[in-house]
């Protein structure tokens, strides 16, 4: 049963059941922008309440490469057609964890790929681009994506943002590029960070505190980082429990940072782990696959 548990009763998300299903983002949608974030699910009939599992669109491993490369790139092209668009317009990035951000050329799109990853051109995380048209990919496995768009100056950036992107502000880092190389304006800037693992269920560190208390601030820090009771693999009590990040919170502050107006930004109400049933999860055991993100850089709507 494809049903989505959210933690508000906040309309972020629409669902779509045709062709291979997937959420888009409500605020994009308004914008005309199409956009997607997909499930476990190959199909699904929201009649009968069944559906088919098991939708590979990302390269889990090396080994798996030649076997699983067409068969994510043809599942890509279904839902890049269901966007109006095609691969031959994808452009799609290493994604290593980095806070690197890639600005499209028309040289980047539609190379053929080698598991998920575009010939290993860009060791980025995320792609910025002013070309009409161009299809923006990222994957995620309890990492959100941040979705950016301009309707004004017509530019979109897509980025992955995992707890080391987030720290190195990988939003704003695409903000900047779209700010300096297209001309934007933060004021006019949308942008959702999507699905993606909840507070609640991402346990970190010390390590991590320390990282963002350095890097950032002790007073952010604080703010994007919880305390939770905790017990080890024996159950028992772990003395002042452990650190829980707070991703969505943390690239919220990433963007309000950037410029981008409080109004104009929409944070996911949906957790990939929380929701393991319908999204693959990296927390919630064996990495099975990952969703993809998609975006394109075309307005046809207005907020
Ligand atoms: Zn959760």
């Amino acid at each position: 049963m494809l049903n989505i548990r959210y933690s508000d009763n906040k309309r972020i998300f629409n669902l779509h059941t045709e062709g291979i299903p997937y959420l888009s983002v409500d605020l994009l949608d308004r914008l005309g922008v199409p956009n997607l974030f997909t499930t476990r699910y190959i199909s699904y009939d929201p009649v009968t309440g069944t559906g088919i599992k098991g939708l590979r669109q990302a390269v889990m491993n090396t080994e798996d490469v030649a076997e699983a490369s067409p068969v994510c790139r043809r599942n890509r092209n279904i839902l890049a057609h269901q966007l109006g668009s095609s691969i031959s317009m994808e452009c799609i990035t290493d994604q290593k964890h980095t806070n690197y951000v890639h600005v499209a050329s028309k040289e980047d799109l539609g190379i053929p790929t080698v598991g998920n990853f575009a010939l290993h051109r860009h060791y980025v995380d995320g792609v910025v681009t002013d070309i009409p048209d161009v299809l923006l990919t990222a994957f995620g496995g309890d990492c959100p994506p941040v979705y950016i768009v301009d309707p004004v100056r017509k530019a979109a950036g897509l980025v992955h943002a995992g707890w080391r992107g987030t720290l190195g502000r990988i939003p704003e880092v695409a903000i900047a590029n779209m700010v300096v190389r297209f001309g934007c304006d933060p004021a006019d800037i949308y942008a959702v960070v999507g699905p993606g693992i909840c507070r609640d269920c991402y346990e970190m560190g010390n390590e991590v505190y320390d990282a963002f208390a350095s890097e950032w601030s002790r007073a952010e820090a604080d703010r994007i980082l919880s305390k939770y009771p905790a017990v080890d693999a024996d159950g028992k009590e772990i003395p002042g429990g452990k650190y829980h990040l707070d991703l969505r919170e943390a690239n919220r502050l990433t963007l309000l940072r950037a410029g981008v107006p409080e109004d104009h930004i929409e944070v996911s109400n949906v957790c990939t782990k929380c929701n393991s049933d319908v999204f693959y999860s990296y927390r919630s055991g064996r990495m099975e696959n990952e969703q993809t993100a998609m975006l394109v850089n075309r307005f046809g709507g207005a907020v």
